[in-house]
């Protein structure tokens, strides 16, 4: 990837440089919306958006008052250059369903114990068993941006997905955007492990499993 992707500012006329993946930001010099309508068309435009509920407003104001009076926060943290940069920023998922013919076998052990005289007795029983079922998953979720940190997107999480609209380009005006470099061929090995996961606890529903 290059840097040096150059737009024209509509309000202003600068240049705006931005990077290859970038899809909505902010003109640098008179902080107009520039929306690349482009870089999400296509193959490229998302199913779905969670708009953002806060402008940067109210962001900046939720932010000082939750900061207020804390100690212990780096000098600058609340320093105006700071603020300034606060932004809200769109991040592309994966969000993945899938229906799977599950099964399991597993063998299963039962204890019974009684005493007679002076005598205990142990029966054990082996029991071997098999469950089978169509598991619906939905929304099993991967990252779409290689440059955003997998653990911190994971902190997020989870958004509420009841809140996501059909997409539209006019929700990314005035914030960040950046269009997806992940594949869905690139997460599908981590995707189906997850589906494997939970595939197994619903079927276990119920059974102690002992390690
Ligand atoms: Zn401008």
């Amino acid at each position: 990837m290059h840097d040096g992707y150059v737009f024209h500012c509509d309000s202003c006329g600068a240049e705006v440089v931005t990077t290859s993946s970038t899809a909505a930001t902010t003109c640098f010099y008179c902080h107009n919306p520039v929306v690349m309508k482009g870089r999400l068309s296509g193959d490229f435009r998302p199913d779905r958006i969670i708009p953002f509920k806060l402008s940067r407003e109210q962001a900046v104001s939720a932010f000082m008052d939750k900061t207020k009076g804390k100690k212990f926060l780096p000098k600058d943290f609340l320093s105006d250059s700071n603020i300034e940069k606060m932004t809200g920023v769109y991040f592309p998922y994966w969000y993945i369903d899938t229906q799977q013919d599950s099964h399991m076998t597993a063998r299963g052990k039962k204890y019974r114990h009684w005493k007679s005289g002076d005598r205990r007795y142990t029966e054990t029983s082996y029991y071997d068993l098999f469950r089978s079922g169509d598991v619906y998953i939905r929304n099993v979720f991967e990252r779409a941006l290689s440059a955003a940190d997998r653990e911190m997107l994971q902190c997020i999480h989870p958004y509420d997905l009841s809140e996501a609209q059909p997409f539209s380009m006019s929700y990314l005006s005035g914030f960040q955007a950046e269009k997806r470099d992940i594949e869905k061929s690139d997460i599908q090995m981590m995707v189906d492990q997850k589906i494997d996961e939970y595939c197994k606890e619903v079927l276990a529903v119920n059974i102690r499993v002992l390690k």
